[in-house]
């Protein structure tokens, strides 16, 4: 089986994973996931997090 077939790419780190949740349309690795639940908003890697989740946030733009 190709390991690929089951993977995603996480909108945080970018990578491959096959294991993680969806978060909107966004699929967050589950290393991602951990690494944002123990990230304190203080912290510099949060206001990362906050800018990849802000993305996707964005409402639809009719014209
Ligand atoms: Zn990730």
């Amino acid at each position: 089986m190709d390991p690929m077939e089951n993977s995603k790419q996480c909108g945080i780190c970018e990578d491959e994973k096959s294991s993680g949740i969806h978060l909107f349309r966004l699929f967050i690795c589950s290393d991602c996931e951990t690494n944002m639940i123990h990230t304190e908003p203080r912290e510099e890697k949060y206001q990362y997090y906050l800018h990849k989740l802000k993305d996707i946030q964005q409402p639809p733009i009719y014209s």
